[in-house]
């Protein structure tokens, strides 16, 4: 008999984004006439910068050619690339990695899911509540149910105090999605010191990484000293460069990183996760490599920037109009998110509603990313900025100059 893996079954169901798609679509077939603007969704908008097309397309062509043709590629990732990244991501930051600390993949999603599988099942995972629900769901499909949520608040400014018990993994997310908070040097240090009195390791996904403007903020988990001997960073054009369709991304497993057999003994987890990815993945594509050096041109940092720009002016866009209607933020600056506070008494679904009926504009329910995101409610800035504009415009109009939240007002 086929037994189903029951850890697969102790899943939620993941309601958030068929839900509002559901609602989405009953209400464009209730109101034909209405344009619906969407400010919920996670994924990017531009189209890829010129140097990236060209650089895919000269690699396309190389594969045409015997001379040139790639077959199977290094599991680790071109040195091409890796040496880029060693030298721009990290070198100008002072960091300094060796070539086989990096591994070049096709996006990080699976990389922050398949690096649990290196962790006893016994493990205690830490996560952020509100979270990126895909940590989660990843350790609870290995069995791992015990897992410890560190809350965010308005009070810690979404970036959790550490956990007051024991625990062996801990994935945090800077800058955060959902809230686009971000943590600062002072706390990724205390983060780091946590993780060496306790043997645990820190799995930083700082995939929104450039949209880190403060220049107090670490743009790399490695800037804090001793992080090596306790982080993993990941890192994905995805967001960088705008490769959600692309898919190309890298890990750091610093040769430090070590985990404990029960006697004590010390593993490598550098030489365990090379192992892991020779066995269950086939190397980013060649084309995919190409795209993704070609964004470390100079023209391509350059046009990479543009489109994080353009971003980045819809967020401030949304950040302060609501602001001046009296709505509280939080994120919108490091970060293509905006976490929106609700007056009291509105439940982030009452407004998605309200938002979706009235002016037919959609968001993300905060209560979609853990319980602690209750009353909150998540905008996002890859629309295009006429789309963005319009949409601020409507829930300026919606609500007026009415609010005052600090006094705990009520919304008409
Ligand atoms: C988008 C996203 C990722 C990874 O995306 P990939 O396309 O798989 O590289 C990882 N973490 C968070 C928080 C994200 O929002």
């Amino acid at each position: 008999m086929a037994n189903v893996n029951e850890n697969f079954l102790n899943l939620k169901n993941d309601y958030l984004f068929s839900t509002i798609t559901e609602k989405r679509r009953e209400f464009e077939k209730n109101n034909p006439d209405k344009k619906v603007i969407n400010l919920g969704v996670g994924d990017v908008s531009l189209p890829l910068a010129p140097v990236v097309i060209e650089a895919m397309h000269k690699a396309v062509d190389e594969m045409s050619r015997k001379e040139t043709f790639k077959g199977y590629g290094i599991v680790q990732g071109y040195d091409f690339l890796i040496d880029r990244i060693l030298d721009v991501e990290y070198k100008r930051r002072g960091v300094s990695l060796d070539k086989d600390e990096v591994f070049i993949a096709a996006g990080s999603k699976g990389d922050l899911a398949g690096i649990a599988e290196l962790f006893s099942e016994e493990n205690r995972v830490a996560l952020m509540n509100p979270v990126y629900p895909a940590y989660r769901d990843a350790n609870i499909m290995l069995g791992r149910n015990d897992i410890v949520y560190l809350k965010g608040t308005e009070e810690n400014n979404f970036t959790p105090e550490l956990p007051k018990e024991h625990v062996d993994i801990i994935y945090l997310c800077s800058p955060n999605n959902p809230t686009g908070t971000v943590l600062n040097r002072e706390q990724l240090e205390n983060w780091v010191k946590y993780a060496k009195e306790n043997k645990a390791i820190i799995f930083y996904d700082s995939v929104y990484e450039i949209f880190i403007e403060d220049e107090n903020i670490p743009h790399s988990i490695y800037e804090i000293e001793g992080a090596k001997e306790v982080a993993i960073e990941f890192r994905s054009y995805s967001k960088l460069a705008g490769f959600t369709g692309v898919r190309c991304s890298f890990a750091v497993v610093p040769k430090e990183l070590k985990v404990y057999r029960k006697d004590g003994e010390e593993i490598g987890l550098n030489a365990l996760w090379r192992r892991r990815q020779s066995t269950k993945f086939g190397a980013a594509s060649y084309i995919t490599q190409r795209a993704a050096e070609a964004v470390y041109t100079e023209e391509g940092q350059k046009q990479i920037r543009e489109n994080i720009k353009y971003y980045k002016e819809n967020a401030k866009y949304i950040k302060d109009e609501l602001e001046k209607i009296g709505f509280i933020t939080y994120g919108g600056v490091n970060s293509p998110y905006i976490w929106l506070k609700l007056p009291n008494g509105i439940d982030s679904w009452r407004f998605f509603n309200k938002l979706l009926n009235e002016i037919a504009v959609v968001g993300t329910p905060g209560v979609g990313f853990g319980e602690a995101g209750e009353g909150f409610f998540r905008l996002t800035a890859f629309s295009s900025k006429e789309d963005t504009k319009e949409a601020v415009n409507r829930i300026v109009k919606l609500f007026g100059i009415i609010i005052d939240l600090r006094k705990g007002d009520y919304i008409r």
